[in-house]
């Protein structure tokens, strides 16, 4: 076919979802071109030697956005939950955050000063205009304390939960995460997040449409300023459809050298081109023993690097060979800007992984570093 109604580029989670949901309708003939040679981009896994690796993500929300689609396409959402969610590691002894004033117990645990923790709490409730967007989470909470136990836990959270630094996360993006309770409950799906993607897949190509994997879009063709269709290169080859729509999910940079930079304005490409990448490292380290001890994500604020551990095989077997486990150390570098010194910011995340997992030296088969950068980053930032 060389004509569809919209073209999505880009079969990320972003990509496929929008597809999906298009090719559903009814009304739309869907097609999605795929760089890679799998879908999913950074929500997707691969098989390495039995083990089922992710691409990015590690868990996924429960109740979110992604579920809302799969409930509205009327898709099994197959997510096994860990139980309990989260555990904080603070001075050798692992605390179960209560599901209410998690934050206050955490922060007392970690400095042992009720009077601290409750500063940075009233400091939240009383921040009722959100911080400009260069204030950092660092700025904000040297305002309240400077006590280091406290800056580990908003550090790991930091880490966790936006891929960055203390230094680099913005106060009011933490601030209004918190504050929205976003992502309170999430799980693993047991085939993997491959299964999210294709299931997704999968209603694109029963509708009728088409991905078309191995496959980069080079340009988004504009006619008298309308869409009119797109080129991509696939197998060396160049191709091209006309339609009506595109959906770009590769990026807000990639976005604007598709189209052509004269399409958008002085303002919006100033934000894009200010636009920065997150830095996020990961460990995966294949063992005969899981790492920890628990299935949930285990948060350590004491760590140099490290946001969390987990060792999700413990929940979801089929991830690992049998006898076998598959455990991750996830940390989120001290800058994301270029030149990345990946030597000093490797060393700092092993020497995490060999003092907090349980017996790293002797129980690991192997282990794989993952630097998550660039055009694979571990989120995009928009100031
Ligand atoms: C290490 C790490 C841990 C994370 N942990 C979590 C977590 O626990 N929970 C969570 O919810 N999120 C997590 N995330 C974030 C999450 O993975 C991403 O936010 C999400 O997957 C992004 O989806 P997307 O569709 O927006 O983009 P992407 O997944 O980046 O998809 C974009 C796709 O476009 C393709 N593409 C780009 N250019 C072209 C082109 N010219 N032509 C064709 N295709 C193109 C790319 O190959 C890619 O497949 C994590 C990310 C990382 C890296």
């Amino acid at each position: 076919m060389n004509k569809f109604d919209v073209v999505v580029i880009g079969a990320g989670i972003g990509g496929l979802s929008a597809g999906a949901l298009l090719a559903d309708s009814g009304g739309f003939q869907v097609l999605i071109l795929e760089y890679l040679p799998f879908i999913g981009g950074r929500c997707s896994s691969l098989k390495h030697k039995g083990y089922t690796m992710t691409t990015g993500a590690v868990a996924i929300e429960g109740g979110g956005s992604l579920q809302r689609i799969f409930d509205d396409l009327g898709l099994p959402f197959d997510l096994r939950y860990p139980e309990p969610q989260v555990k904080y590691l603070i001075k050798g002894q692992q605390h179960e955050p209560p599901k209410k004033g998690a934050l206050g117990f955490l922060m007392t645990e970690a400095c042992g000063s009720p009077d601290e923790a409750d500063r940075v709490m009233k400091g939240l409730r009383e921040t009722t205009e959100l911080p400009p967007p260069d204030v950092s989470v660092a700025d904000w909470l040297s305002g309240y304390t400077n006590d280091p136990e406290i800056h580990g836990i908003f550090r790991a959270l930091c880490g966790g939960i936006i891929s960055l630094s203390l230094d680099e996360a913005g106060a009011a993006e933490l601030i209004s995460l918190i504050r929205a309770r976003s992502f309170r409950r999430f799980g693993f799906p047991p085939g993997g997040n491959a299964e999210i993607a294709e299931t997704l897949g999968r209603v694109v190509e029963r509708a009728g449409g088409s991905i078309l994997a191995g496959s980069k879009a080079t340009n988004i063709l504009i006619d008298d300023g309308e869409i009119s269709g797109v080129q991509w290169i696939e197998d060396g080859r160049k191709e091209q459809v006309s339609c009506s729509f595109v959906i770009s999910n590769a990026g807000i940079g990639k976005t604007v050298e598709l189209a052509g930079r004269q399409w958008f304005s002085a303002e919006e490409l100033s934000r894009i081109d200010q636009a920065k990448a997150a830095y996020s490292m990961t460990i995966e380290i294949l063992s005969h023993r899981p790492q920890i001890d628990f299935p949930g994500l285990l948060y350590l604020p004491e760590a140099r690097r490290a946001a969390f551990a987990a060792c999700p095989s413990l929940l979801c077997p089929e991830w690992a060979p049998e006898g076998m486990h598959l455990n991750l150390i996830l940390g989120a570098p001290s800058r994301s800007e270029e030149p990345f010194d990946g030597q000093t910011e490797l060393e700092l995340l092993l020497e995490d992984a060999k003092e907090f997992f349980l017996d790293f030296d002797q129980e690991t088969d192997d282990w794989i570093m993952r630097s998550f950068r660039k055009d694979w980053p571990g989120l995009r930032i928009l100031s």
